[in-house]
């Protein structure tokens, strides 16, 4: 009797492992952190061993928890930090260097020099990314520089190349299977989204020979099972999906316009397209959600760089609060913002002002400013960076979003959640599980073996937590004119 499917979540901190029930209830949750490198200034690495090792344990340390029988597990979705790349030897399964993460900011010279010559209109045209460091493209690049027998290792596919989906199924299966979906493969720099295939002319520009690129799979799709070693059975593997994408489909966003925004250390909001690439006009993403029956659903993406991240610096170095939740509480001793913005440019300030250089400002202080005041301002700033990238996908998509469905450790906020449906005069609306990511995975896993029998049977299961409606008032219009104002003065 099949009664779990079971989701790999290889966060960039973590490795977790979470069962869901067929009615989508998460029944166990496992996780081990894992090391971050920071070799140099801007670089980070991890250790692709340590991350197989502590997501293996996770595994089974989650059926242990649920007290279950491995016969008892459907089958295994994977989810995963997107475009960060290992490289690994064929034969020896060992990583010839550590993985590159989507952090790295290594290889942000090569794509100044790429820029130079004018290649980003050519990666955005196919890729429908940015030329920039993130994306795993010019990191396998830089690897293969390292040694010149890689490249020609590369081409009779001694060593091989991976996101951490891929680097995860080729172990799980023993090095039986070296695939990634098209979701993962759509952060490479190297896929074409409209054509569907690795591309030659891009291959060429970053000197990535083919015969080290994975296949790539729908992302609901039985690919392999998991070698019997390791749990005393074959279980399938029917589904992969990068993070953010897994919680589009986790928040069931399955109809073009529908959009999710999820609330942790930033903010990722992605918007479902449909079937057609919609190529940004405002240095926003255009990527593939997912794959399924060899149909592809695309989506544009934002990000802000600084959401949680700020009620954290408000914790650890102003010691306002002494957790994070307790923003809400501080937040709430104040009837409004008392004329403060707070200007949230802790690491620059990305779309759409795209300045590096902008630093962080708390304005408009005044004798009579308290503690509460900078917190609710501090709130208000998260909500208004989302507004900043949502008008613009907006802008791109050609449409108004009906609601904005939420996630992540920050959408537990209310006030910030509430405040977020008056600025954008939308609904905001959370589900009950926020494991959104885990729950795409094992739904796209689900889908594919008939757990679940199709999409519409899924959505049924999707359940609201809370609706935040706008309650339209004048002091959000100030807010909005206040932070147009002063957001100009931080640009460099
Ligand atoms: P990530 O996956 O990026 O690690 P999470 O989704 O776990 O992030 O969310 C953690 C972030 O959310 C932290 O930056 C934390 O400061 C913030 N956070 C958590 N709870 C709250 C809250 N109630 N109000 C505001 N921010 C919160």
């Amino acid at each position: 009797m099949k009664n779990y499917v079971l989701s790999i979540d290889a966060g960039t901190t973590s490795s977790r492992a979470v069962l869901f029930d067929k009615l989508g209830n998460q029944c166990a949750i496992a996780q081990h952190e894992f090391k971050q490198f920071f070799p140099r200034e801007g670089w980070v690495e991890h250790d692709p061993i340590e991350i197989w090792k502590t997501q293996l344990k996770a595994i089974i340390d989650v059926i242990k928890l649920a007290n279950i029988q491995v016969e008892e597990i459907d089958s295994i979705g994977i989810t995963n930090q997107r475009e960060t790349t290992v490289i690994w030897d064929k034969k020896t399964g060992k990583p010839i260097f550590n993985a590159i993460v989507w952090q790295d900011r290594r290889t942000a010279n090569i794509c100044e020099d790429l820029k130079k010559i004018g290649k980003d209109k050519i990666f955005q045209k196919k890729t429908g990314l940015i030329l920039d460091a993130y994306f795993s493209g010019t990191k396998i690049k830089w690897i293969l520089d390292l040694d010149p027998n890689f490249r020609k290792k590369g081409e009779n596919g001694d060593i091989v190349f991976g996101t951490i989906d891929t680097w995860l199924i080729w172990n799980l299966t023993s090095g039986k299977v070296h695939v990634t979906d098209t979701s993962n493969a759509s952060r490479t720099l190297l896929y074409n989204i409209h054509e569907k295939k690795w591309d030659e002319e891009l291959l060429k520009i970053l000197e990535v020979p083919k015969a080290m690129l994975p296949n790539v799979s729908n992302s609901s799709e039985i690919i392999g099972v998991i070698n019997k070693s390791y749990l005393g059975y074959e279980i399938p593997i029917g589904g992969i999906a990068g993070d953010q994408q897994a919680a589009l489909f986790g928040q069931m966003c399955v109809n073009p316009g529908d959009v999710k925004n999820t609330y942790g250390t930033g903010c990722f909001c992605i918007m479902n397209t449909g079937k057609n690439p919609v190529i940004s006009k405002n240095k926003m993403l255009t990527t593939i959600a997912w794959t399924i029956k060899n149909e592809t659903t695309y989506a544009i993406e934002g990000s802000v760089f600084i959401a949680g991240a700020l009620v954290q610096w408000l914790r650890d170095q102003l010691n306002i609060v002494k957790s994070a939740p307790e923003i809400e509480q501080l937040a709430k001793t104040v009837k409004n913002n008392g004329g403060v913005t707070f200007i949230p440019a802790l690491s620059g300030l990305g779309a759409p002002f795209w300045d590096p250089h902008a630093t962080g400002a708390i304005m408009g202080i005044t004798r009579g400013t308290k503690k509460g005041h900078i917190a609710r301002a501090a709130l208000e700033s998260i909500a208004l960076r989302s507004r900043d990238i949502i008008l613009e996908m907006e802008k791109d998509a050609n449409t108004k979003f009906h609601s904005l469905k939420v996630d992540g450790g920050a959408s537990k906020n209310n006030l910030l959640m509430q405040i977020q449906a008056d600025l954008l005069k939308t609904k905001v609306i959370r589900p009950k599980i926020t494991e959104t990511t885990a729950l795409g995975a094992a739904f796209f896993s689900g889908l594919s073996t008939e757990f679940w029998p199709s999409i519409n049977s899924i959505n049924d299961m999707w359940e609201e937590d809370k609706s935040f409606v706008p309650k339209l008032s004048d002091s959000k219009s100030n807010i909005i004119s206040m932070w147009e104002k002063r957001v100009l003065k931080v640009l460099s």
